[in-house]
Parts: C-alpha cells; sequence; structure tokens
C-alpha cells in the first residue's frame, strides 16, 4: 500500500505518542551503511559526503525513516585532544590515546568549536549535505554523547569511575568544559539541519554507575545540554541494567532508546511504565536476529516489538546499539518490510 506521511511526519508522529501510518523504522546504523553501499570505514569516518551517501542509502534500499550520520566514539573527543587510529578494515576506530592522562590535567581542558573538530565537522557537514538532498523527507539525528560519557572518551573509563568516588571536584571541572562543548556541538548539528538529537546517556547503567552516582555527578550536566536543545531528543542507553526509570525523568526528551532484547526492561514493561509519557525506540536485537538470523527472523523480532509496544503509536523500531558492520542487507531492509507487514496503523495484530 502507498503511505501519506514522510519519514520524518511518521516519526514525528510516533515521539509525539500520536499513532502515524505505520510504525517508523531506523537504527545506530554507521559504518554498516557505508559497507552497504561500498563505502569504507575510512571514507565513511572522514568524507562527510560520503557519509551522507551511505545514510541516503539507508533511506533508499532500506526504508529507514531516520538517519545517523554519525562514525566512532572517538570522533569529537579529538576536539579534547583525544587520538583516533583506524586500525582495521572492518574495525570501528577505537580511541589510541586518551587526552587526560591524570586527574589534575581536567583543569587544563578548554572547549572546543565543533567546525575546528575535524570529526565533528564530518558529521555537520553530512547533515547539510542530507537535508540539501532529502529536504523534509527523513528524519535527521545529530548524534551527541553525554558529558559523563564523553569524559570517558577523554580519560579512561577506569581512571573517570575512579575519580567519580575519589576525586570529583576535578572531574566536575572537566565535566563543566565537556559540557559547554557539548552544547556548541548540538546546536551545531540542529544549524545544520538535524531534526532531533540522539543523545547517548551509556554511563547511565546498573555496571558502570549507581542510580546515586548517576544523579549526583552527572545528571546535573546532561540536563545543562538537553535544556539548551529546541528540538526533539531520543535518549539511548545500551548497557545491560540502563537506569531507564531515571533517565525518562530528564527535561526535554520524546524518546528512550536502549536494549530491550538484552536487558530486564522489556518494551512491554517499558509501554506500561513509561509508554504515556515517552516514544519507545527498540525492539532489534543488534546482536542476534540482524547479524546472524534470516530476514524472517528480523520479521519476527520486529511483529513481536509492534505486538509488545505499538499499539496507539509511540513506537519506533530500533537497534539497542549499533548495528554489526556485517549485517546482511537483506536482514536491514527486514526492519521496514515488518514496520509494513505488519505496523500499518490501526495495528490489527
Ligand atoms: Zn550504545
Amino acid at each position: 500500500m502507498d503511505y501519506e506521511m514522510t519519514s520524518k511526519q511518521r516519526v514525528l508522529a510516533a515521539l509525539e505518542l500520536k499513532e502515524p501510518d505505520r510504525v517508523p523504522v531506523g537504527s545506530f546504523a554507521t559504518h554498516v551503511a557505508g559497507k552497504l553501499c561500498g563505502i569504507s570505514i575510512r571514507e565513511f569516518a572522514t568524507d562527510s559526503r560520503k557519509m551522507a551517501t551511505a545514510q541516503r542509502c539507508l533511506y533508499e534500499k532500506a526504508f529507514f525513516d531516520l538517519l545517523f550520520p554519525f562514525s566512532h566514539v572517538g570522533m569529537y573527543a579529538e576536539g579534547w585532544g583525544s587520538k583516533v587510529k583506524f586500525v582495521d578494515a572492518e574495525v570501528s576506530p577505537p580511541i589510541s590515546e586518551f587526552a587526560v592522562k591524570k586527574a589534575e590535567a581536567w583543569k587544563d581542558l578548554e572547549p572546543f568549536e565543533p567546525e575546528k573538530v575535524q570529526g565533528a565537522r564530518v558529521c555537520i557537514d553530512a547533515l547539510k549535505i542530507l537535508k540539501d538532498e532529502l529536504g523534509d523527507k527523513a528524519f535527521l539525528l545529530g548524534v551527541v554523547f553525554c558529558p559523563m560519557t564523553s569524559a570517558t572518551h577523554v580519560a579512561p573509563m577506569a581512571d573517570v569511575l575512579k575519580q567519580v568516588r575519589r576525586k570529583p571536584e576535578l572531574l566536575s571541572i572537566g565535566l563543566k568544559v565537556i559540557t559547554e562543548s557539548l552544547i556548541r556541538l548540538s546546536k551545531a548539528f540542529i544549524a545544520a539541519g538535524a531534526d532531533g538529537i540522539f543523545f547517548a546517556v551509556t554511563r547511565a547503567t546498573g555496571e558502570i554507575l549507581t542510580k546515586d552516582q548517576y544523579n549526583e555527578i552527572a545528571r546535573p550536566w546532561d540536563e545543562k545540554v538537553l535544556r539548551e536543545i529546541n528540538v526533539p531528543v531520543i535518549l539511548h542507553c545500551c548497557g545491560r541494567d540502563p537506569h531507564l526509570d531515571l533517565i525518562a525523568e530528564f527535561p526535554n526528551i520524546q524518546g528512550l532508546n536502549w536494549w530491550d532484547r538484552g536487558t530486564q526492561w522489556s518494551l512491554k514493561d517499558a509501554k506500561g511504565q513509561l509508554g504515556k509519557s515517552h516514544c519507545l525506540v527498540a525492539g532489534i536485537d543488534q546482536t542476534r536476529s540482524i547479524l546472524m538470523g534470516t530476514p524472517d527472523d528480523v520479521k519476527s523480532e520486529a511483529k513481536d516489538a509492534i505486538e509488545q509496544a505499538g499499539r496507539d503509536g509511540g513506537l519506533i523500531l530500533f537497534s539497542g546499539c549499533d548495528l554489526p558492520i556485517n549485517a546482511p542487507l537483506e536482514n536491514v531492509r527486514a526492519i521496514a518490510e515488518a514496520a509494513k507487514l505488519y505496523g500499518t496503523y490501526p495495528i490489527g495484530l
């Protein structure tokens, strides 16, 4: 059947907890997008036009409604002095050197100008190209890591967690500078055409920080950034024990994205507890079906997600974290095929 809404309208309806024409689909899809159209990780990560082409490929070939112009976690941290190394054609480039090697060094950190950070500029320019080419057809996300997550890209995670307990005052000096940079980054993405911000709060999970620790040291900075954002926000927390109820209280957010297939928070539970106030952005297991299953496996997983949380709107089918680079195109395409088969409103499953 033909659909009347554009992808952007469809996503906005879901984020506003209304029924779109069908359940929207997307994913944390970075290098897999490049792979699908013959673009290497290095090209995808360093050439805004290639990044835009790869994301457009997801829109045209996999019928994704949300696009995700972003490459790897260290790409903004270069702005604070961390370094990234391309090691392998199939592996996302890791951080090879952290800028902050001892707690005292947080005092030397300075906020960055997004346009002057190579990785940030690639994402900003890719957004501009996509906006130029697709206009208001697709929903474009700017990807931002929250201050606490970003701190673990500036200093090693083990150091940061130690500082949370022993030197929070020095860490907070760094978090303040990071927050200022991230506000600038978010605004640059919005100015470039981002329709929403994907805000990763990936340290808000029990295996990394307790709820009390998160509330005390991380949350105030997250909220400071979120208050400056005037487009819809989807929070991303992909840990094994996400503090979903805690982050759902954050200001100015519409969507929650987490690994529903790998945590105690099922889509059904989340629909019952948080679905009246938040759009749920989940349902696809990036570790199993999409990588090792068949298109039918992906479709039945998507159908199950729609059964759990699709009724009355407020659901976007999405992976719990980044799609593996080797996910086959037919599996990636199967998400939207399932949304058409089972997710047309009113849902009659
Ligand atoms: Zn993640």
